[in-house]
């Protein structure tokens, strides 16, 4: 176990969703308490997430059946931060290979081929690369590969490893983006958390100094790893996907460890 108690309280966080704020279909117990205690005293927050299954407003309404009160500007996803890079880089058309309820976070882009519903149109200027769990298929990865080697632009959005499912370790997106990069010998670029860029953004919407945030999460990767590279505090909870056995494999030593989010004062 490792505690450090030694650093400056925060005065800001980044909370991440699945396995931290919620996990298996519910809140974590405490967690909605521990989010209106953080309003109550003005301590400024957004929520971070890689889901790629849902999209923002889907996300929304999910917290509020959980119990959590939070307003769609306050959820940063890794969809919406994948649709930015590609505006950013001056691409129009992007074949997404995510699911299709997060599709209407891409509206800013025109959608061609891969998981969209409309048929290729030629090579896409990028491709999108989400989390589709069962929808993988080896025809998809194929499409994909092609595009890859005929010069479309590589997103990813995230490289993540596993996720709790229904009490079992599952694959993420980041097994089949690294199974892309090895086939095409492209690396993709990564637009949500570890990111620099995806934590660059959501700070510059809190206002708050790296140093004088924490990240928290269950993601030893994405969240802990990525957050103390973008210079800012990294915070692991003991709920979701944590297993103590990771952990101590991982060499990454977080600037905390929550039992749970609840266990925030
Ligand atoms: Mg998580």
């Amino acid at each position: 176990m490792i505690e450090d108690v030694t650093g400056s309280e925060p005065s800001a966080y980044l909370l991440d969703l699945d396995g931290t704020l919620y996990s298996g279909g519910a809140a974590i117990a405490g967690a909605p308490g521990t989010l209106r205690r953080l309003r109550e005293r003005k301590i400024p927050f957004r929520l971070v997430t890689n889901t790629t299954s849902r999209s923002r407003s889907m996300l929304v309404q999910r917290l509020s059946g959980y119990g959590f009160e939070v307003s769609a500007e306050e959820v940063f996803t890794a969809t919406l931060a994948a649709t930015h890079l590609a505006r950013a880089a001056g691409h129009s058309t992007v074949a997404p290979f995510i699911l299709d309820p997060a599709l209407e976070d891409m509206q800013a882009l025109e959608l061609t081929g891969g998981t969209s519903g409309r048929p290729a149109a030629g090579c896409p200027d990028a491709i999108l690369v989400g989390d589709l769990g069962d929808r993988w298929t080896y025809a998809l990865m194929q499409e994909a590969f092609e595009y890859l080697m005929n010069g479309a632009d590589f997103i990813a959005l995230s490289r993540d490893r596993y996720w709790l499912r229904e009490g079992q370790l599952a694959l993420d997106a980041g097994p089949f983006v690294a199974g892309l990069e090895y086939a095409s010998g492209r690396v993709a670029t990564i637009a949500g958390k570890p990111s620099l860029v995806f934590y660059r953004t959501a700070l510059e919407s809190l206002g708050t100094a790296r140093s004088d945030t924490a990240m928290i999460g269950d993601d030893l990767w994405s969240d802990v790893q990525g957050a103390q590279r973008a210079g800012l505090q990294g915070w692991l909870v003991r709920t979701g996907k944590y297993q103590e056995s990771a952990l101590h494999g991982s060499g990454i030593d977080p600037d905390r460890v929550l039992d749970s989010i609840a266990a925030l004062e």
